[in-house]
């Protein structure tokens, strides 16, 4: 992998400072780039050095012009060779590193992408957004002040690809043309495609209660409703919260959504049928009772297209548990979506709130709806979701009403869990979040 490539005024291949099984690929690289590079033979013997290194050829000043090729490799890495050269002390400092595999060759060149920023109503508005600030920022994108940017894509799905950046050329064509880039492991597992979708999210108000199917159910789904379920595959997610990040996820434990009924009539009552309560209340103790009677309750409730009454009757008393998280989440998803069943979902939902750094992974079945603030999110490379509620998109209760675990689980054991080590000599911090599918992980570097 190249990430810096510019052409030196320098003989920078005997300056190199490289491990001892890299040095062999890394001058045989250097020396083809600089014949790559060089238009004419006396274009050459600049690129040697044979003239005064004092100047800059013409290349190194369009790499410095039109930056391209740029970031950083770990230098501790055994595949990784660094080259520098110039006085740090004046900044005339040009480095060139690449990696290359356990044969010598080099992986791949590092490239810039152009990702594709989604504007969902739900996103943050104009230059408040992560993602405007982003393609702004990054991409000289122009922004509009009154456009929610919810979404930046990062991959090859075809609802959103990415373009390698300054051409017209989509990453999957270019994937297609260097298959090899992907390496070896993945080659075997998913073929020559990417398997995974980077995105960040700038959420202002809640999304849809969804969830996702495993891969097995998207098959089928795709087969039967193409329109609305574009792509074959299963969508594992992992979300990574840049600031707080508010989300609904997997299912209460029994005695608090016990508590929420007992307390609340008007949930009763926009579930529609007492037996269906009394049922699951009276399943205490047995795992596979609860969850059957937990599936009927939650179909009572979602199937219910006409809550306005216990949704208002609640609204006029809401504020005398202000300092129940889930009664003021309640309230502030009915100034979103008045009248929609989801308002109800923070009395069956864990309430999960993420600082910067912590994640929150969804395997296939699981539901939840992400609230408000911005996270990067990786996933399998797909674009399947099953709605039901928080949303004026097309719901699908009968599919996820059936598709559902029903799980129940406590707050604090939806949190995911970190593995952070400290890299010797840059005492760079490395978070690696780590979700049980082959598709992807999630590595987040903080550089001191
Ligand atoms: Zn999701």
């Amino acid at each position: 992998m190249i990430r810096i490539l510019p052409v030196l005024a320098f003989p920078l291949h005997v300056k190199l400072r490289l491990p001892s099984n890299v040095i062999a690929a890394f001058n045989r690289t250097f020396l083809a780039l600089l014949r790559l590079k060089s238009d004419t033979k006396n274009d050459f013997e600049i690129l040697l050095g044979k003239t005064s290194a004092a100047l800059y050829h013409e290349k190194v000043i369009d790499h410095y012009e039109n930056p391209r090729n740029i970031g950083s490799l770990n230098k501790d890495s055994p595949n990784v060779g660094t080259g520098l050269v110039g006085a740090p002390a004046c900044g005339d400092v040009m480095k060139l590193q690449i990696e290359v595999d356990d044969d010598g060759s080099v992986i791949v060149i590092m490239l810039e992408l152009e990702g594709c920023a989604q504007t969902y109503a739900w996103g943050k508005q104009g230059l408040e957004s992560s993602v405007a600030q982003l393609i702004s920022t990054y991409l000289g994108k122009k922004i509009s002040g009154d456009t929610p940017y919810a979404e930046l894509w990062m991959g090859i799905h075809p609802s959103g690809p990415s373009r390698i950046r300054g051409t017209e050329q989509l990453l999957s064509e270019w994937i297609i043309s260097h298959p090899e880039s992907l390496g070896h492991k993945t080659r075997d597992v998913f073929g020559d495609n990417l398997p995974f979708l980077l995105k960040v999210l700038s959420v202002n108000k809640a999304l849809s209660i969804q969830a996702h199917p495993n891969k097995f159910h998207a098959e089928q789904l795709h087969a039967e409703r193409p329109d609305l379920y574009k792509d074959p595959n299963h969508k594992p997610e992992l979300a990574v919260a840049v600031t707080k990040f508010e989300a609904l996820c997997g299912f209460k434990t029994f005695s608090e959504i016990a508590k929420y009924l007992n307390d609340i009539p008007e949930l009763r009552e926009a579930i529609g049928k007492e037996e269906l309560v009394q049922a699951f209340l009276n399943s205490a103790g047995d795992e596979s009772h609860i969850r059957e009677a937990l599936r009927n309750l939650f179909e009572g409730l979602m199937i219910n297209d006409n809550v306005r009454d216990p949704l208002q009757k609640l609204m006029l008393r809401i504020d005398s548990n202000k300092d129940d998280p889930a009664y003021s989440l309640c309230k502030r998803l009915m100034e979103w979506f008045p009248d929609d069943v989801g308002c109800f979902g923070p009395f069956l939902f864990n309430y999960i709130v993420l600082e910067p750094g912590e994640a929150l992974f969804l395997g296939p079945n699981e539901p939840h709806a992400y609230i408000q603030g911005d996270c990067v999110e990786c996933m399998a490379c797909s674009d399947n979701v099953v709605r039901a509620g928080l949303t004026p998109k097309y719901k699908d209760v009968p599919t996820l009403v059936s598709m559902l675990s029903y799980q129940l689980r406590s707050a604090k054991e939806v949190k995911m869990a970190v593995e952070t080590t400290t890299c010797p000599g840059t005492g760079a911090t490395i978070c690696r979040y780590v979700p049980p599918v082959k598709d992807f992980l999630v590595e987040r570097y903080t550089v001191r």
